[in-house]
């Protein structure tokens, strides 16, 4: 048997190409990795009665479930077509014993140019979804996107902008604070800072921003092979209180997604091990 790894988990994502979830699961095992993130797609692809298996049968803690989100939209009827998804995705969650549900919350409705009122559907959708994921013990977290992706993908692109969303929600909304998104912030530390101190850290995910980025979407970097300092965000996150999983989550279509999957977690577990520890 491999010795754990206490810690990582795995964005299932990073390894959608290669493996169903069952069989990305079984290799987290395998690898020492004991802790899991699936999409929604990659649960329905076994059915959900299957993937709650999968997670009892392994006795994996899941760390989130990706994604809810995406309330922005241009008629009252899909907006809530947004809510009721929303609720599904909560239900989800809740059947996988999940961290929480992650939040992309969406940009701008097609034909639109007011981002403002795309924040405003984004606060509404939170609100209207919030007592459902509280009867259903389900946490959500706001995952700020990198600015990239404002318009099509998340109008919250800071952390600071996603704590003060929160803020504006209610005290059991948090964040989900992922490296690849957020390194380049001002005043970052004093931002994680304030996550941790009002108890909003649902979930922290990691990769690099490789230089250059090739794909706005599909070219986020393994650990180590970028510039961001990831021992220095340890060290913030650490000092704000949080000592939960760190997700790899890697979107990599010339790349990890291309390459044997073993291969892709060993990797991981040697890049965590040796990049991503404590800095004393
Ligand atoms: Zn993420």
């Amino acid at each position: 048997m491999v010795a754990p790894v206490p810690g990582l988990s795995i964005n299932l994502a990073t390894v959608r190409q290669q493996w169903n979830m069952r069989e990305a699961a079984e290799a987290c095992v395998r690898h020492g990795i004991h802790a899991i993130s699936p999409w929604r797609d990659q649960v329905a692809a076994i059915g959900l009665d299957e993937a709650v298996r999968v997670v009892r049968d392994l006795n994996l803690q899941v760390t989130g479930l990706c994604r809810g989100g995406m309330f922005p939209a241009a008629t009252a009827e899909l907006r809530q077509a947004a809510i009721d998804e929303n609720r599904r995705a909560i239900d989800e969650a809740a059947a996988l014993k999940a961290d929480c549900l992650v939040l992309v919350v969406g940009g701008l409705p097609g034909g639109t140019r007011d981002i403002e009122a795309a924040r405003s559907m984004v606060r509404d959708g939170i609100s209207t979804v919030l007592p459902h994921a509280r009867a259903q013990g389900v946490k959500l977290a706001i995952e700020p996107l990198h600015p990239m992706y404002a318009a099509d993908r998340s109008c919250v692109n800071t952390l600071a902008q996603a704590l003060d969303m929160a803020g504006e929600i209610a005290p059991d909304v948090g964040v989900a604070i992922d490296t690849y998104h957020v390194w380049w912030e001002p005043n970052l530390a004093a931002s994680i800072a304030r996550a941790g101190r009002d108890g909003r850290i649902f979930a922290h995910h990691i990769c690099d921003w490789l230089v250059p980025t090739k794909d706005l979407l599909l070219d986020r970097g393994m650990m180590g092979d970028g510039v961001i300092d990831l021992s220095g965000f340890r060290a913030m996150i650490e000092a704000a209180g949080y000592f939960g999983s760190h997700e790899v989550e890697i979107f990599s279509a010339q790349d990890w997604w291309t390459r044997d999957g073993d291969e892709v977690l060993r990797v991981c577990v040697e890049r965590y091990q040796s990049l991503c520890a404590a800095r004393v």
